[in-house]
This record gives C-alpha cells, structure tokens and sequence, in this order.
C-alpha cells in the first residue's frame, strides 16, 4: 500500500491534475493507493485573503477574490470534463464554494477572525481539489472516492497548528478506508485538514499536507508515503547556487528533519517527525519524472554515519548578542529567562552560543523573528538593561546561516578542519559557530554578501566532481593553486 501526496503544484492545473492522476492509475493496478491532496496552487493564501478582507470589512476586496476562486476551479473543471460530467463535478464543487461565502459574508458582521474561525475556511480549498481529483481518477477508469479528511483525522484542538490523536485516527481511518480499498476504490482524502473529537474543524499547520501523508501512511501501516512534487528528491545544496548539486538516494528521518528546519522545503518538518515515530519510510518524487527512484527516507541510510549529506543556506538570519554583568548566577537566571520567552512565542532559534567566562550569549535568528525577540528582551529586561544588569544587547543583521549536516557528524575527526578550511579560501570572516549537541550538524553564520561563494566552496570540498581519469574536483583546483605558487 502507498499512500500517494500531491501538492499544491502538482494540481494546480488542468494539465497537471491529469498527470497527477495518471500517475496514480499507472500504480494502481500492482498497488492498493491512498491519495491525499493539496488545494489547488496558492487557494490556500486565497481564502486566508477572503477572511482577511472579510473580517476587514473590505467587501470589495472579498467579492473580488471570491470570484477568482469560483473562477478557477470552473475553469479547471472546465478543461478536465467534457458535457455533463463537467456540471457533475461542479456540483460536487458547490458546498465548499457556497460555504466559504456564507463563512465571509458572517465575517463581515463579525469583524473579527480567531484561529478557530479560519480552520473552518481554510480546508476548503483541498475539499474542492479532492473532489476534483477524484472525479479525475473515475474519468481514467479507477474508482476515485472522495474523503473528507475531518471524519477520520481526529486531532487536538490547537487551531491551525493541530496535532494528531493517532489512536483515534488510526481507528477511524482503518473503519473508513478499509472497505473502500477492499472494494477498490482509490480514496482521495483532503490534506491539511481534520477535526476535534467534538467534530471541530482544524488545520495541521501551512504546509500540512505531507503531514496528513505521514498520518494516514501511519494509520494504514501504508508501505511508503510518497510525496509528489516537482524536484528529484532531496540534494546535497541549493541547485541554484550549486550547479553540481546531486540528488541523495536515501538519507534518515533524523537527517530531514535537520535538513527542513534548516531550509530545505521538499518535505514538511512535522511530516517528518510523525513519519519517524510511526516508523513509515517517506519517499519524495518527481512528477515529472516518475521512474527516477527520488529520495528515501528511513530511520537508517547505508552509509550515511559520519559522512556529510547535505550544506543549507538560511538566507535573513540574525544574529543578537546579550553581554551580561560578570556575577554569580545572574547569567543562568537571564538566559533561563529568555528561553523561556522564547519558547511562550514560539521563536525558532537556528543555533545559539554562550561563553561563561564573559557571560555572553549569542542567538541566531530568523530575520522575521528578530524585531518581535527585542521587542521581548525589551520588556522582559527592562530595569536589568537600565541598572546595567545586561551590559550590552547587540543585533547584527543581513547574515545567513549556513549548515552541514548528516548522522554522526561530531564523530569525524577531520571535519572541522575540513570544513572551515573551504570556508578561509573565499576569504570570508565567520560571525558566529555552533556544532549540534544532537551531532547531526555544524552551523554558522557569515555575511549574506559572501554566502554562494562559501557554500560552493563547503560543497566542492564534501562532494567534489569525480572525472574520469580518477581525479577530483577538488584536487585539480588545489593543483593549479600550489602551480602558480
Ligand atoms: N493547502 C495548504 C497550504 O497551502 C496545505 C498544503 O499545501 O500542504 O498550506
Ligand atoms: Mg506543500
């Protein structure tokens, strides 16, 4: 069994929900398959206009954008069905579309919209593409059935950010797919989206959808959830920055998750914790490119340990510098307070350092994060930072957080050296460094200016290009080096 996630871009057209769906068909005959999908390509963002311009009380905005939505779906509907099936799946269309302008049109009178509300607009959009994708897959002669993923994805009830009660899911799912599978059918499930056991609307966090994969393949004990998308799988570095960047056949959930906090966007983070803990193999493919075998995956890659798998860029990182007073304790007690903050206003910290000696601590953070954080430090140590508790607070910004990762890396003697000797050859100064206490990475942050350079040189130094006669790389250019010299 594979439970099949189709992204956003991947329906975003007529044209591409039919390859999508021929892609299902040609599994079908050797597989038992789950789809699970996104809205069609940025109707998530519409809808989130909608209520915002509802609630805004900006009628026309709203009507304006409404009717684009209503528009592109009959136009795809359009495209894909000839004569009556086209009003058929209009139709079935027809309840999520009136719903989200009955949604707006209460949004107008209530001039306000909470995380709750939203979660009962958002799914929408992914109730209109599964009922479109199923239709899609009955028109190819396989048995597409809609499901909407709030009977079976039972969830806490953490609007917009919800968390699954597995055992729950697990049941229900089993209850509800298991005699459509029997009977074969392919269930197309709404991604993004589930319900409170109280039959709440909720939404798993943007991106959601890999995560409604995970949590169903989990659920079913599916044999491998496949993302589709529109890349090869998961590479060593940017391809945008690195020409030469190379697709990994298999890297570890411990890695991918590294990897998508650090910025890789192929897979969501959260999809792959639930896919990690339930123990279900992922695999990222390309859509076009169906037979390329992509990246897997797996709780263990052959020889991935001590080996370098992949160099990230996090462009917009800051770096913010808090000099504490040299005395007994105080530091602990202000950092213990910080984190804290940190952690009520849900703040990712890319990587933080501290040196007792002088009491210094440094926190890199994203550059969308930054005001929001002094604006706390402000508050919360506000008489420590007037009496000179705090001595300094310092923000360097226009810094990108460049990370190596891979299992076990702390392990290997020579990588340090290695590593920061690719960086000294672009000639560029390192504002501030930190190896993972989890061993799966070393990171740093460098001028935003300098970056291309430092993480061509960091990739050619782990991955050079091997040509014929033996050689690398690496070597030939180190060759002509020491030749001038
Ligand atoms: N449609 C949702 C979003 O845009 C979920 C997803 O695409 O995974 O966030
Ligand atoms: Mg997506």
């Amino acid at each position: 069994m594979i439970v099949m996630k189709f992204g956003g871009t991947s329906v975003e057209t007529a044209d591409r929900i039919r390859r999508s769906a021929a892609l299902v068909a040609d599994y079908a005959d050797d597989h038992r398959i789950v789809v699970v999908v996104s809205a069609l390509a940025k109707i998530t963002d519409q809808i989130l206009a909608c209520a915002n311009a509802a609630a805004g009380g900006d009628a026309r905005t709203l009507h304006s954008l409404l009717g684009n939505i209503e528009e592109r779906h009959h136009a795809v509907i359009s495209d894909l069905f000839p004569g009556n099936s086209e009003l058929i799946v209009r139709e079935h269309i027809h309840p999520a579309l009136q719903q989200l302008r009955d949604f707006c049109d209460a949004l107008l009178q209530l001039r306000s919209l909470t995380p709750q509300l939203l979660d009962v607009a958002l799914p929408l959009g992914e109730k209109m593409s599964a009922q479109i994708f199923a239709a899609a897959l009955s028109q190819l002669g396989l048995r597409g059935s809609y499901v909407d993923a709030s009977e079976i994805l039972i969830t806490d009830d953490r609007f917009g950010d919800a968390s699954v009660d597995m055992e729950e899911t697990r049941s229900r799912t089993r209850q509800k797919l298991g005699p459509l599978l029997d009977s074969g059918h392919v269930p197309v499930v709404t991604g993004y989206c589930g319900s409170t056991r109280k039959r709440q609307p909720t939404t798993l966090g943007r991106g959601g959808s890999d995560t409604s994969g995970t949590i169903l393949g989990a659920a079913l004990q599916a044999d491998e959830v496949w993302i589709w998308t529109d890349v090869d799988g998961i590479l060593t570095a940017d391809p945008r920055i690195c020409h030469d960047a190379r697709v990994l056949p298999e890297i570890t959930f411990r890695e991918a998750i590294e990897l998508s906090y650090y910025g890789a966007k192929v897979i969501h983070r959260k999809a792959v914790s639930y896919a990690m803990d339930m123990h279900i193999p992922v695999r990222i493919k390309n859509s076009f490119k169906p037979d390329f075998p992509g990246t897997k995956i797996t709780a263990a890659s052959a020889g991935s340990d001590g080996r370098v798998r992949a160099v990230t860029a996090t462009s917009n990182s800051t770096l913010v510098s808090l000099c504490i007073k040299n005395e007994f304790h105080l530091a602990a007690e202000i950092l213990g307070r910080l984190f804290l903050r940190l952690g009520h206003d849900c703040v990712d910290v890319l990587f933080a350092m501290q040196s007792s000696a002088e009491n210094s601590v440094g926190l890199v953070l994203r550059g969308e994060d930054t005001d929001r954080v002094l604006a706390s430090i402000d508050r919360l140590f506000h008489s420590e930072l007037k009496q000179g508790v705090i001595e300094s607070l310092e923000v360097e910004r226009e810094l990108t957080t460049v990370a190596v990762m891979g299992e076990n890396l702390k392990r290997t003697p020579e990588l340090l050296g290695r590593l920061f000797t690719a960086v000294s050859r672009c000639g560029v100064s390192v504002v501030a460094a930190a190896q993972g206490a989890n061993e799966l990475s070393v990171c740093f942050a460098v001028s935003s200016k300098s970056v291309a350079d430092v993480v061509r040189s960091i990739h050619s130094e782990f991955f050079p290009i091997h040509f014929s006669d033996g050689s690398d790389e690496r070597s030939t250019a180190w060759n002509e080096l020491s030749a001038e010299v």
